[in-house]
């Protein structure tokens, strides 16, 4: 098992496709904490994934230093190091570019750019000393998404700050290659999820994106899950700075 015992913070894991995330690594017997805004849902998580192994939840919001800060100490409080950081947390708001407001280009930005930041930094300076101390290197896997390369016009915000996480997937990866931290992202195409319930509440919008895609079907959070596995994993020990695109060939092939 390429996970075996290895420590891992999965961000907005509570839900969707970090929770698919979680459920592999805990299945792989790595230890999970779960980091989410959503206090209901992260506890069910933590007792729902129990049963495989160390899941534990820690209530946070990534786009406020003070809880990345609390994250990053609990984990350091229950474990000591950190191995694997899935920064997967996000939102996404729906606005053409003229009807944007100042407060919603923030929150987005805030949450999936600022958030994969603020995290990744922590949680990076943890791993530089364990490296500086003479311990292993880690893995960070980013959450991008297709609308990093792929504008659509109602998605503005959502797409800017994916295309941000692509570059910053770039850049933390130069930084952190001398310590032989691997830094990757996943740019999932349309993943079946609470963020895409509009999509499958309206036949429309769910047929104009099946017919964009040619495998012809939305993908699975496991189907992410299993790629966040091979990136955390050394197993991709000569893979940094990439974005895998998981998206039924959606992008121009
Ligand atoms: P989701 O809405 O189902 O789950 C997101 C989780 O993140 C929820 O548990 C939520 O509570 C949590 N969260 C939200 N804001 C947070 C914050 N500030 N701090 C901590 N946790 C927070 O969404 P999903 O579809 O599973 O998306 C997961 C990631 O994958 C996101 O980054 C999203 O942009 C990306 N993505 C999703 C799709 C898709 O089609 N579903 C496509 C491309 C990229």
């Amino acid at each position: 098992m390429p996970l075996d015992g290895k420590i891992a913070i999965v961000t907005g894991g509570a839900g969707g496709i970090g929770y698919a995330i979680a459920e592999r690594f805990a299945r792989e017997k790595a230890k999970v904490v779960i980091a989410d805004v959503d206090t209901e849902k992260g506890a069910r998580a933590e007792r729902d994934l129990g049963r495989f192994g160390d899941v534990q939840f820690v209530k946070a919001d990534v786009g406020r230093r003070l809880d990345v800060h609390n994250l990053v100490a609990a984990t350091i409080d229950s474990y000591g190091e950190i191995d694997i950081l899935v920064n997967n947390a996000g939102i996404a708001h729906g606005a053409d570019f003229l009807d944007v407001t100042e407060e919603d280009f923030d929150r987005v930005l805030a949450v999936n750019l600022k958030g994969s930041f603020l995290t990744g930094q922590a949680v990076a300076r943890q791993m530089v000393d364990r490296v500086k101390a003479g311990g292993p290197a880690g893995s960070i896997v980013n959450m991008s998404s297709i609308n990093a390369v792929l504008a659509i016009a109602n998605q503005l915000p959502y797409s800017v700050s994916k295309g941000g996480v692509k570059q910053l997937t770039k850049a933390m990866a130069l930084s952190l290659a001398p310590f032989g931290i691997r830094v990757n992202a996943i740019g999932p195409g349309s993943i079946r999820t609470d963020m895409l319930a509009s999509v499958n509440a309206d036949p429309a919008a769910r047929e104009r994106i099946l017919s964009r895609t040619p495998l012809g079907r939305i993908g699975e959070t496991a189907e992410i899950a299993a790629i966040a596995v091979f990136l955390a994993s050394d197993e991709a020990s000569y893979i940094t700075g990439q974005t895998i695109y998981a998206d039924g060939g959606r992008l121009p092939l």
